[in-house]
């Protein structure tokens, strides 16, 4: 009877569908909410810090001066709090996982020229 039990959930396991998926071979699909990364469209950017100054974690660097705007994926807990802050809403939470990586790396994003002032593109119509 014993091995009966026993034949019987070994041949239900070997039939039934794997519970788990054969990553990273097989990935799942993202779901469009899910919070993966915070990417930031840097020509939009004003500069303004206030995604630096909302930032639990201290995850995000703004220099103003040199136009730079960092950010440390190691440090960011996807709260989304800089993508509901930021004022020209150039900020956006990607719903892809970043790499994995063995060193806390920074991304360093540089502009170039600042964004015309709003209304610029009107007042040279
Ligand atoms: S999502 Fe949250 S933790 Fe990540 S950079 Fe933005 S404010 Fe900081
Ligand atoms: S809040 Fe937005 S506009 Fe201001 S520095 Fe951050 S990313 Fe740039």
């Amino acid at each position: 009877m014993g091995n009966f039990i026993i034949a019987k959930i070994i041949a239900r396991s070997v039939l039934s569908r794997f519970a788990t998926r054969l990553y990273p071979f097989e990935k799942r699909a993202p779901y469009a909410a899910t919070r993966g990364h915070i990417e930031n469209e840097i020509s939009r950017c004003i500069m303004c810090g206030i995604c630096q100054k909302k930032c639990p974690t201290h995850a995000i660097t703004v220099v103003r001066a040199e136009r730079n705007w960092a950010i440390e994926p190691m440090k960011c807990i996807q709260c989304g709090e800089c993508v509901t802050a930021c004022p020209v809403k150039c900020l956006s939470m990607a719903n892809t996982y970043s790499a994995a990586s063995p060193t806390k790396e920074t991304i360093l994003l540089h502009q170039e020229t600042p964004p015309p002032k709003p209304g610029a593109a009107k007042q040279e119509a």
